[in-house]
């Protein structure tokens, strides 16, 4: 988390929990919260829960939210639904260090005095109401819900979860036949890259690639069963490739000789010059390479489907929210 933000945040009396990079508390009676960008420094969300009161219609906030970007140097958007208001501030140019905060807090400042000065009301950015609010944190965002709407919320994404899970988890017969028609791509990129002269082992790369994508794109989702069919078509295959490859080199060599030497005749030649150890040398460290190289493809596939697949969303409550006596009640 971004120093001076954490110091503005417990000098202005607010909640600052710096592994999860927020900063919250009330401003002028208005519950805020800062949110961190895990990438960036100087970079954060600003959300500020309220409903329009009697005197402004939510268009007139939102325009005022539009023009106050002319006014706040590091304010890159700001926009406002009806019950939150989301602004987006990033630190950038000529001597940020020193401006940065100064310009969130007056932001803040102004904002929050917006909101007074207009009756907006604090409330659930569910469904409006303006008691039992607790923030939560819903996968990775921050909102403002009253519990009943955060049951729905967290309810929608377990029942999304659960149908990712139950998705395509059968179809076991298509899966083998995309993970071979994939890993023919891969046999056919050992091939062509042997043939040119460079690392054949990149194939092995491209090969559990494919051969994932194609058990997902005919199989469905990428299970434990998926990833163990996936490798072992993978690792059949790159021997396959290899072997061609020797077949190919045999075949070229003889023909120089003899014209009546054909592919096949070259193909089942194989398994004699792999007894010889030169040769048998050259293809375990192909070999060795393009395992490596699978391995490495396997494990970023693995880990991407996974993130994509598990639906595991977490969501947690952060802090209830109480409001100040005076929410509501000024003039
Ligand atoms: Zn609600």
């Amino acid at each position: 988390m971004y120093k001076k933000v954490k110091q503005y945040g417990i000098a202005n009396g607010l909640t600052v929990e710096e592994k999860a990079g927020l900063v919250y508390g009330l401003i002028n009676g208005y519950f805020v919260l800062i949110q961190q960008y895990p990438t960036t420094d100087a970079k954060h969300t600003v959300y500020l829960w309220a409903k329009p009161g009697t005197t402004q219609p939510v268009p007139a906030t939102a325009d005022y939210l539009n023009q106050s970007r002319s006014r706040f140097q590091y304010l890159q958007s700001a926009s406002y639904n009806g019950s939150k208001i989301t602004a987006e501030f990033q630190g950038l140019g000529f001597q940020w260090g020193q401006k940065y905060v100064p310009c969130l807090d007056a932001f803040l400042k102004e904002v929050t005095g917006y909101c007074q000065s207009n009756g907006l009301l604090p409330c659930c950015e569910g469904c409006g109401t303006e008691s039992g609010l607790n923030l939560y944190q819903v996968d990775g965002y921050g909102h403002m819900l009253c519990s009943s709407c955060y049951s729905n919320v967290a309810g929608q994404i377990q029942q999304n979860a659960l149908k990712k899970k139950q998705q395509g988890s059968g179809n076991v017969i298509g899966g083998i036949v995309g993970a071979l028609l994939g890993s023919l791509i891969g046999v056919a990129a050992w091939v062509l890259i042997y043939q040119l002269g460079y690392i054949s082992a990149l194939g092995g790369l491209v090969m559990v690639i494919c051969s994932m994508k194609g058990y997902e794109l005919l199989g469905g989702r990428l299970n434990k069963l998926g990833i163990a069919i996936t490798c072992i078509v993978s690792i059949l295959m790159l021997l396959f490739a290899e072997y061609i490859c020797l077949s190919i080199e045999i075949y070229k060599v003889y023909n120089d000789w003899s014209s009546s030497i054909t592919f096949t005749d070259a193909f089942y030649s194989v398994p004699y010059f792999l007894n010889e150890p030169e040769v048998m040398g050259a293809v375990v460290k192909d070999l060795l390479i393009g395992f490596v190289l699978m391995a490495v493809g396997a494990f970023g596939t693995i880990k991407q489907t996974y993130k994509e697949n598990t639906g595991t969303v977490s969501t947690r409550m952060v802090a209830p929210v109480t409001m100040s006596s005076q929410n509501g009640m000024n003039p």
